[in-house]
């Protein structure tokens, strides 16, 4: 750690730290707002693309959750990140053939849509001796070729998992359509906070109904404010992203 950091990179770490500091502040105030404190939201920084001295530096401020959506980027990056202070998730889209790959490397996954890929994950976690967490993913604006299930498949999926070894639905998480109305991307999030409710409302083996994991960058404080209690920001963090 004798290396001296670069004018750019120092840079960098101020703009994360300046944007850290807006954002745990935005959050705790539409959390209060929506009748919560702070605490009950969890801030997960989507990381894709950054550099792990970046993010650590995030950790570093305080952020105790991170999310990759890509395993080959997740594993290349895999050894350099402080986990130590903070949590590895997995957010994106996951293929059944490369869950084993991450499985054991990663707190949770947030991305679940299908029977097969949960048996996979359930299977691959059996063979470990380890229990791993899921997010059961909506596509709350039923777009095409977009992950997630539709609402009305959701309580048949919840069933199937459900009985599944050494896997532990969590909630739900979405990715809503692109909207250009705040009225618009707040409908979606009513729609999955109600699907939330309902759920939780039903006593589920095996399923319990902690997180709902929604809003990014240009939304978190609304998701919040509808009862997102997990939100996933990336730019607003970390920058404009640069793909290499
Ligand atoms: C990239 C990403 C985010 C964060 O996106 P931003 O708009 O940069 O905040 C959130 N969720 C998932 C699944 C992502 O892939």
């Amino acid at each position: 750690m004798t290396e001296k950091l670069s004018a750019e990179m120092l840079e960098r770490f101020e703009d994360v730290s300046r944007n850290y500091a807006e954002i745990t502040e935005n959050i705790a105030r539409a959390a209060e707002k929506s009748g919560r404190k702070a605490e009950d939201i969890t801030f997960l920084a989507a990381t894709k693309t950054v550099e792990p001295c970046v993010i650590n530096h995030a950790v570093s401020l305080g952020l105790r959750y991170i999310g990759e959506n890509k395993v080959q980027e997740l594993l290349s990056k895999y050894d350099e990140y402080d986990l130590d202070n903070c949590q590895l998730q997995f957010i994106g889209h996951l293929q059944t053939n490369k869950v084993r790959q991450i499985i054991g490397r990663v707190a949770m996954i947030q991305s679940v849509d299908s029977l097969k890929l949960a048996k996979e994950i359930s299977r691959q976690s059996v063979k470990n001796g380890i229990n791993t967490d899921i997010l059961v993913e909506v596509n709350i604006g039923r777009e095409e070729n977009k992950s997630g299930v539709f609402s009305e498949e959701l309580d048949e999926l919840l069933g199937e998992i459900a009985v599944l070894d050494n896997i532990k639905v969590r909630g739900l998480m979405t990715v809503p359509p692109i909207c250009e109305k705040r009225e618009e991307i707040c409908k979606f999030f009513d729609n999955m906070y109600k699907l939330f409710i309902d759920i939780s409302s039903k006593t589920l083996d095996n399923i319990s109904m902690d997180f709902l994991s929604m809003g990014m960058s240009d939304d978190y404080e609304d998701a919040i404010l509808c009862g997102a209690n997990m939100v996933r920001v990336g730019s607003r963090l970390f920058g404009k992203r640069i793909y290499r």
